[in-house]
Order: C-alpha cells, then structure tokens, then sequence
C-alpha cells in the first residue's frame, strides 16, 4: 500500500515563520504609511480608485404609455412651477457655448464672487460642510468670468486656458476652488480637497475633469474645478465614474430612466412628453440640441 508522509516544520521552524511574516507584515504596513504620508494625493487617488470598483449609480428604463403622457412646452413647464436653468449645459470644444446666451448670476453672500444663481445655496451647503468636515474654509479662486476676460486668459497661457466660449467658467456653474496653503494640484493633498473630491456630488457638483478621463474631456485632472450639474445627475455621474459627457452620452434621446425616486428623461423639445404621474422638477438644455427633464412622482 502506497503512503503519503505529510511535511511537518519543527517548532523552531515555525517560530522562524512567523516571525518572518510579521516582519514583512510591518515592512508593508511602514511602507504603505510612508507612502500616505508623502504622497497624500496618491495616496487619496488610489483608495479611490479601488473603492469606485464597488460603486455603482444604475440607472433603469422607465416605460409610460403614450396615453398616460401629455405634450409640454418649456412655457409651459414653467408655467407649473418647473425649474428652468441651465445646469446640464455641456461645454466643451465640441459643444462652445452659442453666443449671446445668457446666464443668471449672483453673488455669493457678500463675497463679490459672482456665480450661476442655480447653485448659490447648494454652494453654501458644500462649503459649510467642508468646514464641518474638515475645519478648513473653502475659497473660490476662480468662477464666473465673461468672454473677454476668457479670451485674455486664453492670450495669456493658450496651452492652459481655453478659447472663449468653450469655457464653463462662462456659465458661472463652474468654480475653482482651494483652501489656505492648498491650491491647484496641491488641493488634493489637504483633507478639504478630498472631501470636496469625494462628497461634492452630495450637493450636485462633480469633479468637471476626473482623473483618467482625459481622452474624453481633452481636459487633464483638475481636482479643483467643480461644476454645478444639481441633484441627483451629480450622484449618478460620480457613483459612476463618469464625466459630463459620458452621462448625456448615456442618455438616449425620448427615453426615461429611474433612480430612486428621480426620473430623467432627455428629449428634443419644443413639445416634451411629460407622463401624467410625474411632476417635472426641472428642466435644462444639455447644449447638444436636446433638453434633460428631472421629475418625481406626484405626491398624492
Ligand atoms: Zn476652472
């Protein structure tokens, strides 16, 4: 009969053993440590990157029948109380923004920073939390500017800034942002930069040019600039992973999408098709030629 002797380590050994493995156990964990310490950014970008693999913002298709929906115009949507702004703009250099177009501004408390009146609360709500958060105060470094100080700037540095009309800082929906001692790139290694990073889509701005989207925006990482898109577009674009134009891209035109309780639908206009059970929140144009609704249901 064949035997099989199973391979025992002495004690000895076995000290040997684990010993070796706790060193390299505190080996790693000194290192990883180190590694925080010294590259905060790298450090943030990493555990980013691995939690995004478990996060997901599905969106699911809606059906109405076609006898449950009425035709609205955009006066008319108005007219029952929905919001009409323009926080679903895409801009870029594909889709500049067409000239003569307006944007409602405001200031900011009494900041003389002026910005797109759609987001002055939910701006303040993200800064108060910031100092919540953090104990830092956010400050904007950048946000509404006009054509002419665009096309300065543009003059100035042609390889960072971008032509008139292909900046969002036009539409005063964009901002950039920092804290004391962090700003630009910087901004990601103080824990105001990361929180901002992880959590603005809590108050309906997203990281305008994420990192690794390059290829899509022509924009590079600007974990800086935030831009107002509202709620709940801005949890679903970062739950996502996506940028501005990977969500619209998303959104096939005549076709309505839940999440939670939300439904999104992006249509062509002038007439939309607004189903009976639904109230529409708000309506904006995505700057492609189309318009995206957000509704919830009719509270009975
Ligand atoms: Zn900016």
């Amino acid at each position: 009969m064949e035997t099989f002797g199973v391979f025992c380590y002495p004690n000895s050994m076995k000290k040997k053993i684990i010993v070796a493995v706790l060193i390299f156990c505190m080996f790693v964990a000194g290192a990883v440590s180190f590694y925080a310490v010294k590259r905060p950014a790298d450090w943030y970008l990493l555990r980013q990157r691995i939690a995004s693999v478990f996060v997901r913002a599905d969106l699911r298709h809606v059906s109405f029948t076609k006898e449950n929906c009425t035709e609205e115009t955009l006066a008319d949507l108005a007219e029952q109380g929905t919001l009409v702004d323009q926080a679903l703009m895409l801009i870029n250099s594909e889709y500049p923004i067409a000239e003569g177009t307006d944007f409602p501004l405001g200031e900011y408390k009494t900041s003389g920073v002026m910005m797109n009146t759609a987001m002055l609360s939910d701006y303040a709500s993200l800064s108060k939390a910031v100092g919540e958060k953090t104990g830092d105060k956010l400050y904007v470094m950048s946000s509404y500017r006009t054509a002419q100080e665009q096309q300065a700037l543009y003059e100035e540095d042609p390889v960072t800034a971008v032509p008139p009309g292909m900046s969002e800082h036009q539409t005063g929906l964009a901002l950039d942002v920092y804290v004391y001692q962090f700003a630009g790139e910087g901004f990601l290694k103080s824990p105001a930069g990361q929180y901002v990073n992880s959590d603005c889509w809590r108050f309906g701005f997203v990281i305008r040019y994420p990192e690794g989207k390059r290829d899509v925006t022509k924009v590079p990482f600007e974990p800086w600039h935030i831009r107002y898109v509202g709620i709940p577009h801005a949890e679903i674009i970062a739950k996502n992973g996506w940028c501005l134009e990977e969500y619209i891209d998303a959104l096939s035109v005549g076709e309505f999408y839940g999440y939670g309780d939300y439904v999104i639908s992006r249509q062509k206009g002038p007439a939309f098709v607004i189903p009976n059970t639904l109230r529409v929140l708000s309506i904006s144009p995505d700057n492609t030629g189309n318009y995206i609704l957000t509704a919830e249901p009719k509270k009975s």
